[in-house]
């Protein structure tokens, strides 16, 4: 690519692009396929890292339909980093049409798979992807994160071990705050309502008990009966709230809360950070404002 363009501007044409700035960078140039992954990254990799995300802040990754832009930056990475467990089946063939030469790293490689035991009307994959949701499980993801990003730089070795080190100790902190929180609520309300079933690592982790009228990707629409269901739920197990989700329309929490009397309980982040001023610009920030809402909804 660098040859390519060199030529380019030799033959007079004076367009310095953002792939020639990155050839020429020493930065290393890593493309994440949503934003949790990114922060991730960036945590890791430091100032020395140029981290691009596919899926931007607020999107739906499960339903995304990749641009040529995005190929041209699979083209132009040096890693690229995926969550996996059947997360973004666009990514695969997206990386092949790039010629991509890049490094791939699976973040979730090593995380108990949840399977979904949910009984919803249309199928799909069955394997949870949400494992960040779990933060023990994000702890594994930046050490698959610290040794991609090694493996493509061998030379920035100390300093992403170092980050990631000090990164995984702030983790530990956010899993003992998380439990803390938990704890403060009563037991007979730990019950939760999401759009999706996006919660699912979290519940289990963190003993809180979950119904989502869709299933755990956003892309098969709900059913008539699949809502019937939760809001029947809802009204025998007494959920004292619902939330709204940040990549899902709101159409169909408002509805169920309107017909259970249930409350909603604020916006939890699932699959996608905010922007960088919002309430969840980093995943840390992300699971704390998530815990937040749920202790002020339910505590
Ligand atoms: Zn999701």
């Amino acid at each position: 690519m660098f040859n390519r363009r060199g030529l380019l501007l030799a033959g007079g044409a004076i367009a310095l692009s953002a792939g020639l700035a990155r050839a020429q960078s020493a930065r290393l140039f890593v493309v994440a396929t949503f934003t949790i992954l990114a922060d991730l990254v960036r945590q890791v990799g430091g100032e020395g890292v140029e981290v691009s995300s596919l899926v931007g802040p607020n999107g739906d990754v499960h339903a995304y339909a990749p641009s040529p832009a995005d190929s041209r930056k699979l083209a132009a990475a040096r890693l690229i980093v995926e969550n996996g467990l059947n997360l973004e089946g666009w990514i695969s063939r997206l990386a092949k049409a790039s010629a991509s030469k890049a490094r791939i790293v699976v973040a979730s490689a090593g995380v108990s798979p949840r399977e979904e035991h949910g009984d919803h009307d249309h199928a799909h994959g069955g394997t949870d992807p949400h494992a960040w949701q779990n933060v023990a499980n994000a702890k594994i993801y930046v050490a698959n994160i610290r040794d991609g990003l090694i493996a493509a730089n061998p030379s920035g070795k100390a300093e992403y071990a170092a980050r990631a080190r000090a990164y995984l100790e702030k983790l530990d902190a956010l899993d003992a705050y998380v439990r803390a929180a938990v704890a403060k609520i009563p037991a007979d309300r730990r019950r939760i309502v999401t759009t999706h079933d996006a919660f699912g690592y979290f519940g289990q982790a963190y003993g809180i008990e979950l119904a989502a009228p869709a299933g755990v990707s956003t892309e098969a629409a709900v059913s008539a009966r699949d809502v019937g269901k939760i809001i029947a739920q809802i009204k025998k197990d007494k959920f004292p709230a619902v939330f709204l989700e940040n990549v899902s329309d709101p159409r169909l929490i408002d509805q169920i809360a309107r017909e259970t009397g249930a409350k909603i309980g604020g916006t939890l982040y699932s699959d996608s950070l905010s922007g960088p001023d919002g309430a969840a610009g980093t995943y840390i920030d992300m699971v704390r404002h998530n815990i937040s809402e749920l202790t002020k909804a339910l505590a």
